[in-house]
């Protein structure tokens, strides 16, 4: 192995970062699907109430030892990031709106009170990270390159408690089509609820994604991708799957809007969402808002001819149009409204 220690750029301070180069290259595959082909080095930076942060480390790829009492593995003490970085036609590779995700992992791991990180500083690692391992990032319009921050507890004891260590990591792998189809078909029960408020579903932790598996093993069991989350006695539309979800309809009052649920407790802020409303407010072409959505007016709307378009958004898919949605014992088909064949 290599070992240097990397000064970091000129003005950021006593930051210091170890790297170790891997003697070995893996072979990169022509084709990938999601989440499953890893690059050939990560990101560790350990974490303790005493010592306080240690130097990060950026290593050749492999597993992780951990204490068999971890409370991260007991108790879901974890929370996770996920951004892309794309090669542009000019072969510059951009990461999409990082400082985004560092904000988001910052008040995630709050929730799970996990330490205070230094969000730039993060940030510059995972720069350098990608950097080394930058052969990996597709050239191609279709891929990407995935990041995933990953922040654990690693407290060695079986108390539910605050932990006293923990482990901030990245890992990358190759971030090809995400579903199998262009169009999602969507399962929704109310009587699976993602997230409610006073809880964590604005936070990216992995209990959350855990405990959704039953529902979506139903949704599968019925023939269908994903579930439409719904939430309370009016069914409002919160999330699909992992995404957030946009309506563009002709509304009640007759206007032409692009509309997606608030943020309020329940909904992930995701950043495809938020550069989504940034850009069509920009536009300026239609209202959009950010407003409960409840079934009975999805269905009315459908009814009418009012709608135009449905889709979910979301970092690992960016844009999935939803096709159809089983409710109530009754399937409603939206590929109809689309204009070209999905
Ligand atoms: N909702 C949930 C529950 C998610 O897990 C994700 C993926 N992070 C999203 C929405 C979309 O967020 P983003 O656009 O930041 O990927």
């Amino acid at each position: 192995h290599k070992n240097r220690q990397d000064k970091g750029p000129p003005g950021r301070g006593a930051f210091k970062r170890i790297v170790q180069l891997s003697p070995t290259l893996k072979t990169k595959p022509d084709v990938s699907s999601f989440g499953v082909d890893f690059t050939d080095h990560m990101l560790t930076i350990e974490w303790s109430s005493t010592e306080g942060w240690k130097a990060p480390l950026i290593k050749p790829f492999g597993n992780l030892s951990l204490h068999p009492a971890c409370s991260s593995l007991h108790y879901a003490i974890q929370v996770f990031e996920g951004l892309k970085v794309y090669r542009g036609d000019d072969n510059k590779l951009r990461l999409f709106r990082p400082m985004l995700n560092m904000n988001r992992m910052a008040s995630s791991a709050k929730k799970a009170c996990l330490p205070a990180f230094d969000q730039p500083e993060f940030l510059e690692c995972i720069r350098r990270l990608v950097e080394i391992d930058q052969d990996w990032v597709p050239h191609s319009y279709n891929a990407s390159l995935y990041i995933r921050p990953t922040f654990i507890s690693t407290e060695q004891s079986l108390g539910v408690k605050k932990p006293c260590r923990a482990l901030l990591y990245v890992i990358m792998c190759l971030a090809g089509t995400y579903f199998n189809t262009n169009a999602a078909s969507l399962w929704a029960d109310p009587k699976y609820i993602r997230a409610w408020k006073g809880g964590t579903g604005d936070c990216k932790m992995g209990g959350n994604y855990g405990c959704s598996l039953f529902a979506l093993d139903e949704a599968v069991d019925n023939g269908c991708q994903q579930v439409l989350w719904l939430y309370g006695d009016d069914h409002q539309i919160t999330e699909a799957g992992t995404m957030n979800v946009f309506l563009f309809w002709i509304n009640e009052d007759g206007e032409e809007e692009l509309a997606t649920p608030p943020l309020d407790g329940i909904i992930l802020p995701g950043v495809t969402r938020q550069s989504i409303l940034d850009l069509t407010r920009n536009w300026g072409e239609f209202k959009v808002s950010e407003r409960y959505l409840t079934m009975s007016q999805l269905c009315s709307a459908l009814k009418q001819q009012r709608v135009k378009e449905m889709f979910g958004s979301g970092t690992a898919c960016m844009i999935c149009p939803i096709r159809h949605i089983a409710y109530n014992g009754q399937v409603r088909n939206l590929s109809n409204i689309y204009k070209e064949e999905i």
